[in-house]
């Protein structure tokens, strides 16, 4: 009896464990790397390389497969010494991790998918956590053991990307899996999504100053006056000519921009379409204003699938375009980019703010199983304030994953470093952007933790009250508006509390910082509207300088997207002398 239960425990913690990768500084393995390989295996090996060390002090060689001696070893890419892996289901930047006796085998779809196979193995597997540039976790441990390893996973979205300043960096946005274009992401990350131009180059396209003068029937009759001009103006989408040049320019881009697969073809900002006979008959029977974009974009697309057939035509479906079209469908090789249009606060599926874009999207997805999203984030008139979306952009998130959508962009402070809960944002969104299944509270949960130490607790105390604003079905927010209309004087008084209390749990200054940071929307708030948040004039400028500090300290730039901080700090200094 005893030696049968023995053998049971045995056999039970065998399966449990399949392999001891590292023990008291001691190991076995090797990195092997194929003898021909691109740069992103390098980089992939020493990602791993770094992390394991960083983990257990012990340092793997990474040999090629050549000079590769009989141990064990984790092969990152295809190798003579493993047969029979199976990534035909893989889509785009997707991972295999996979156990083969002591070996442990990590194979991506692509480039980028080997890099992330290791970070996937050391997220899920080894507790490592890449929470912000200034941030990752690492556990420490004596001993690496393993369990037998048979995974793998596609994010649901091919291009994903926090256009967030903080987020730009080539080692932080490979380490939370962004691939957009900002990212500074090269060959040796597995390269970026990349477009060109990035949006409404419409302007680009059939420039009115070489043609306004000559043509003017090439741009919009608004109001029975031909505009043209980069906003609130476009083109005449009917005109023969324009559909010419406009191809031709195309064409052109591709030959100047090799590498990039998508160019832009894409109504300038704001309104303006084109009020001519033609245009406005292809709208009417379309039902939409996107009728006659469509059907020239199709018409450029065809052209550039004959000649450039791994080449993708992208267009916005944006402002007075974001409803599709009745009768036209995009062709297979064009991009539809449609535009966020509802409630930050509740999410457009369960807000009337909004009601219109959760129909619009079902009905692209019925036409096009290529939608990326360009969705808004921050407030843009003011970066600093508080902003309470943190639930209903987790809930938009995973509406996008579930009904089609498979890329997505988020929106928040590109022009600093900064804003209002800018690491968490950007660590919750590319968490689920790389699977919108997580539960957004464990992301939280786990970030604050890591982040803020010692004062976690207090911080997700101080979020729960943003949460429970945004509970708040009277509240609204879209895009750019007054914070003071949604941040009650309640959030900034027991905020400050909560924070203050928070800020007392800690020496430790990098923390001591961030929890500052945390409160400077609610200073914010404080500054700009004294008379509402009950700032005294004495107090002023003493809260003036708590927040230039916390502004030196961490870069801060921009208080909104028009606005430098500085220009905003010395009308604080203005209105509050000393
Ligand atoms: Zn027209
Ligand atoms: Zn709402």
């Amino acid at each position: 009896m005893k030696v049968i239960l023995i053998s049971i425990m045995l056999a039970l913690s065998s399966s449990a464990i399949a392999i001891t990768l590292m023990e008291n500084g001691h190991t076995d393995y090797q990195i092997i790397v194929p003898n021909k390989r691109p740069a992103v295996v390098d980089y992939a090996a020493h990602e791993l390389q770094y992390f394991l060390k960083e983990i257990s002090d012990t340092r793997l060689p990474i040999v090629s497969e050549s000079k590769a001696g009989p141990g064990p070893a984790i092969i990152l890419g295809n190798s003579k010494r493993v047969k029979n892996v199976e990534t035909g289901k893989l889509t785009a930047d997707g991972v295999l991790i996979k156990s083969i006796g002591e070996d442990i085998v990590l194979v991506g779809q692509n480039e980028r998918g080997q890099l992330y196979s290791v970070y996937v193995l050391l997220e899920r597997y080894l507790g490592v956590r890449f929470l912000a540039r200034d941030c990752t976790i690492i556990p420490k441990k004596r001993a690496v053991t393993l369990p037998k390893l048979d995974y793998s996973y596609s994010p649901p979205f091919m291009y994903r990307e926090v256009l967030s300043y903080d987020a730009f960096p080539k080692q932080i946005a490979a380490r939370q899996r962004l691939n957009g274009p900002y990212t500074q992401c090269d060959a040796s990350t597995g390269g970026k999504i990349a477009f060109f131009p990035y949006v409404h180059s419409f302007d680009d396209m059939i420039s009115p100053d070489k043609y306004f003068k000559d043509h003017p029937e090439y741009f919009s009759l608004i109001g029975g006056k031909r505009t043209a001009g980069a906003i609130h103006a476009q083109l005449c989408l009917t005109n023969p000519d324009v559909l010419k040049i406009a191809t031709e320019q195309v064409l052109k881009w591709i030959e100047e921009h090799p590498d990039v697969p998508i160019i832009d073809v894409s109504q300038n900002d704001g309104n303006g379409w084109c009020e001519c006979e033609k245009c406005m008959a292809i709208a009417n029977q379309e039902g939409s204003q996107h009728g006659p974009i469509l059907r020239f974009v199709n018409a450029i697309a065809d052209v550039v699938a004959e000649k450039y057939p791994d080449k993708w035509i992208e267009t916005l479906a944006y402002a007075y375009s974001t409803k599709p079209p009745a009768l036209t469908k995009p062709h297979n090789n064009v991009i539809i980019r449609l535009c966020h249009a509802g409630c930050y606060y509740h999410g457009f599926m369960s807000c009337g703010l909004g009601a219109d874009f959760a129909p619009n999207l079902k009905e692209w997805s019925r036409l096009t199983d290529r939608i990326f999203i360009w969705h808004y984030g921050t407030n843009f008139a003011h970066y600093i304030a508080p902003n309470q979306n943190l639930t209903g952009l987790a809930r938009d998130l995973l509406y996008y994953g579930s009904h089609g959508v498979n890329g997505v962009m988020v929106q928040c402070n590109y022009q600093g470093p900064g804003g209002e809960l800018a690491e968490l944002r950007q660590y919750l969104v590319s968490q689920l952007l790389w699977d919108p299944k997580r539960h957004p509270k464990e992301i939280r949960l786990e970030f604050c933790q890591g982040y803020y130490g010692p004062a976690a607790d207090d911080v997700l105390q101080f979020l729960a009250l943003m949460d429970k604003l945004s509970d708040d079905r009277s509240k609204h927010a879209f895009g750019a508006w007054d914070p003071k209309d949604t941040v009650p004087p309640s959030l900034v008084a027991d905020g400050l509390e909560v924070l203050n209390r928070a800020r007392s749990r800690t020496d430790d200054a990098q923390i001591v910082n961030r929890i500052e940071k945390l409160m400077l929307p609610l200073w914010y708030m404080e500054l700009t509207y004294p008379e509402v948040y009950g700032l005294d004039a004495e107090t002023a400028p003493k809260l003036i300088k708590s927040f230039e500090a916390v502004v030196k300290a961490n870069g801060i730039t921009y208080v909104n997207e028009g606005r430098q901080m500085q220009d905003w700090l010395a009308e604080m200094r203005r209105r509050f002398p000393t």
